[in-house]
């Protein structure tokens, strides 16, 4: 099915312009198949002090290359991802499992991220500003903040990546970057693009590892001024307890529990093409995807009868079949937790009306399968509808009113992304208002997220700081504020 190889069967650090091997590795499984396709390295925290010596001593050179000329590297690194999009997006099937559009869709962000921000490096304002007192000229301006570690998850291997590392990268920073050990890849042929595109050695540093070790070297380690991480709520809370004690600069993202609503007057069959996507595209493990719909009592029933028929077209399997639309889930343990909360909802008192069940035969029995799950009749406190689950599991609550609908909304501890359904330009600018999201859609599903505008989100979900747009840089930048007097 696929024509790529990666012409290594182990993987290799990139720190300070070099590839280093280490001695511990572990298999990288494709989800779709169960086979090996190749070992990454178990790093110790010895090469996060290597990778942080090298990124300050070429942070120094960095920050003084002007802006624009910073920029030209990230063009660079534009056309070669764009030269090498299909190979790139196999890549992304192979070891994520998402299907082969989706893919092809997660590099093109990727892309256009690179010559957005490109572009930005050309817009790095600052403020002029009247002074006080005369003879004073007074101004502000962006400086980087010096070596940054960015903490990628395997759901969007190379698109988080690019939203972290760019910006940063772009304003004068060297990054240290730990990706998740099940996505590997993606960073490997990332670091790559960068080399052959000229960015200076140290800039960009490559350290592959678990969590436990490599992260958490990366949050204690005195040269690192600012973590930026998206991944599991608990190990973000873990590193902005633990980051915060050194006055790091922490920028979490941390999930959500993200809802549909279908309002009475709704398209309904616009609601479903809209669930249908953000409940299972990438077998629901987005952090924005939908797994609360919320629906007024009126519509309920056509709703569920056209979900399930939508439901039934799914195809599930190997996404580099381009006829398949639902994916693997990333592992065993994601399985397991995907098919407790199944049986949670089911003693709960949810109705299953489809799915609920791992797919076991055929093609499908060497990968993590699970079938597109629909609950129905759920209520706002139980726990598929309050805790992140990250699997096809989509729980329909049924509700009497719109005031109901965004309360039910806004009651998790989550609030990242949320999405209405309805054509009544009151209810849509009422709902804008009030949804406590960072992300509102209107006539949209919950995902889909564009570069261009700040990606995060409320309470749980993170920490006010923001991915992507032009926010972005203020994560990796610090104002300093000059005045000259002449
Ligand atoms: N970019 C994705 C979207 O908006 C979400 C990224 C994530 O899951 O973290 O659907």
């Amino acid at each position: 099915m696929s024509d790529v190889s990666l012409k290594t069967n182990k993987l290799a650090n990139f720190i300070n312009g070099e590839w280093m091997e280490v001695e511990s590795s572990k298999a990288v499984i494709n989800p779709a198949t169960g086979e090996e396709l190749v070992q990454v390295p178990l790093s110790s925290a010895k090469s996060v002090d290597d990778a942080a010596a090298a990124a300050k001593k070429a942070q120094k050179e960095w920050r003084l290359v002007p802006a624009p000329q910073r920029a030209e590297v990230l063009y660079q690194v534009g056309y070669l991802m764009k030269e090498r999009k299909e190979r790139l997006s196999q890549l992304l099937t192979m070891e994520n499992g998402k299907v082969i559009e989706e893919a092809r869709g997660e590099v093109q962000e990727g892309i256009d991220m690179a010559f957005y921000m490109a572009g930005e490096g050309r817009r790095l304002f600052g403020q002029t500003t009247p002074a006080e007192l005369q003879n004073k000229f007074a101004m502000s301006q962006r400086t980087p903040v010096g070596v940054v570690g960015i903490i990628t998850p395997w759901n969007f291997p190379i698109a988080i990546a690019t939203w972290k590392s760019f910006p940063a990268i772009v304003a004068g920073n060297a990054v240290i970057w730990k990706p998740a050990t099940e996505t590997p890849i993606m960073a490997f042929e990332l670091a790559k693009i960068f080399e052959e595109a000229g960015l200076p050695e140290g800039v960009l540093n490559v350290v592959f590892g678990a969590g436990s070790e490599i992260g958490d070297a990366m949050v204690h380690h005195d040269d690192i001024r600012v973590i930026s991480f998206t991944g599991s709520n608990d190990t973000g809370r873990h590193i902005a307890s633990e980051g915060g004690k050194q006055l790091k600069k922490v920028s979490l993202e941390m999930g959500g529990k993200n809802a549909v609503i279908v309002m009475d007057d709704a398209d309904v069959d616009l609601a479903v093409e809209g669930i249908i996507w953000s409940a299972f595209g990438t077998s629901g493990q987005r952090c924005t995807a939908c797994s609360r719909v919320i629906v007024h009592e009126a519509v309920k029933e056509t709703l569920e009868e056209r979900l399930l028929a939508e439901m039934e077209k799914l195809t599930i399997g190997n996404g580099l079949n381009e006829s398949i639309k639902v994916g693997p889930i990333i592992n065993k343990a994601g399985l397991e937790k995907i098919k407790s909360y199944t049986e949670i909802g089911k003693n709960e008192g949810a109705k299953l009306l489809a799915g609920g069940y791992e797919l076991t035969e055929g093609d499908n029995a060497n990968g993590n399968y699970f079938a597109p799950t629909l609950f129905t009749d759920a209520t706002a406190d139980m726990r598929i509808a309050q805790e992140e689950i990250f699997g096809p599991v989509v729980s329909l609550i049924p509700v009497k009113s719109f005031e109901e609908a965004i309360e039910v909304n806004n009651g998790v501890t989550y609030g990242l992304s949320s999405s209405i359904f309805t054509n009544d330009v009151n209810r849509v600018f009422k709902a804008q208002r009030d949804l406590d999201t960072g992300i509102v859609y209107v006539n949209a599903g919950t995902t889909g997220a564009e570069i261009h505008l700040p990606f995060g989100g409320t309470k749980g979900t993170g920490n006010g700081h923001r991915d992507s747009g032009v926010q972005a840089l203020d994560v990796f930048t610090e104002w300093r504020a000059i005045y000259v007097d002449y």
